[in-house]
């Protein structure tokens, strides 16, 4: 089905005022800056401060009344779950606002998508809210974050935004948070949507959407932002593996892994014996694939209704395990309620 659907126009139109937009800045190489306009690898993110980011893009003035804020200047690979706390509360004070129509997080590239998740099932409104970046720093010959800055305050502002969940405006394309994934190590086309496709796009004012995300999102979900974060790691099955890491994991007190299986969720019989008992013990286990695209599908009577496993469908094993953090923050206990958390989100 074409839903498509498109908008020029501002989303508080009523007065005829630009829309007001809050921009939240958390660091990233959208705000790297190095010594030289050549330099795009070896910089330092996270120390170009929000009011100069918005002065390189005069062309916002014309969009958008911006409202910023300094959040923090982190670079990304570095995201701590104390600012996944803060970031989701301020912007559901923001969306609460009657001063505020839309959100823009400017956020590193390397955590993006999992960050963006975390909002997508955790911010409580229908206004838009937008997550951007940039491949090249703030320094560079051709940076790109001051045109992915203006496309997102531009999807932020727009009326075919509202109750799409959380996008993810890059390189002029709107990602939803849910199915975008960062493919490339230094192409400024480094996010896609793999099986799925992007929603729409952005360019030259112009924002376009051509689908609508349907898994529930946002102020349909049960999760609620809290600082109670239940300890979930990530292992990988490959090669030659040993059970090491998951007992290492169990010993330590975790409340659940997520592996990263070969294919269709595979995983090494040395690893996915240390899961079983791991899941004896009560650790839930999540099922996700290291390969990138596709999805696991639940293996039933193979393997995951006898160890107590739960497949992750399409999130990748980074989503996958911030998914399983809210639903164990939630109170969901067993394979069976946690199935259908995966299966609903
Ligand atoms: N290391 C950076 C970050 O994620 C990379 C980037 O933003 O592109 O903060």
């Amino acid at each position: 089905m074409n839903t498509s659907t498109s908008s020029t126009s501002a989303a508080a139109s009523a007065s005829g005022a630009l829309p007001r937009i809050a921009v939240l800045a958390t660091g990233g190489t959208i705000a790297g800056s190095a010594a030289d306009v050549t330099n795009t690898s070896g910089y330092q993110a996270g120390v170009v401060g929000v009011e100069r980011l918005l002065e390189a893009v005069p062309a916002l003035s014309g969009v958008a009344q911006i409202r910023p804020e300094q959040i923090a200047g982190v670079d990304s690979k570095d995201m701590a779950l104390a600012l996944w706390t803060t970031l989701a509360q301020r912007i559901n004070v923001l969306l609460a606002s009657d001063d505020i129509d839309g959100v823009v997080i400017t956020h590193g590239t390397d955590t993006l998508e999992e960050t963006a998740y975390l909002l997508h099932l955790t911010v409580k409104g229908t206004k838009p809210v937008v997550l951007t970046a940039a491949m090249r720093p703030a320094s560079a010959l051709s940076a790109d974050g001051p045109l992915n800055l203006l496309n997102a305050v531009t999807v932020a502002a727009s009326a075919a935004a509202h109750g799409q969940g959380v996008l993810v405006a890059f390189n002029n394309r709107i990602h939803s948070a849910r199915d975008v994934v960062k493919t490339s190590t230094y192409a400024v086309d480094a996010f896609q949507s793999p099986e799925i496709g992007a929603l729409g796009w952005v360019q030259d004012g112009r924002v376009e959407f051509q689908r609508k995300v349907v898994r529930a999102h946002t102020v349909a979900t049960e999760f609620v932002i809290g600082a109670n974060w239940p300890n979930v790691e990530i292992v990988t099955s490959y090669a030659g593996a040993s059970r090491l890491g998951v007992d290492a994991l169990v010993a330590a007190g975790v409340r659940g892994i997520v592996v990263a299986g070969t294919g269709n969720g595979s995983i090494h019989a040395s690893i996915q014996q240390a899961l079983a008992d791991a899941a004896t013990q009560g650790v839930a286990v999540v099922r996700s694939s290291r390969v990138g695209s596709g999805h696991v599908m639940r293996n039933g009577a193979a393997a995951d209704d006898v160890l107590g496993f739960v497949s992750a469908g399409s999130l990748n094993p980074y989503k996958a395990r911030v998914l399983l953090m809210l639903a164990l923050a939630a109170g969901a206990t067993g394979a069976v309620a946690l199935q259908t958390i995966f299966d609903k989100y």
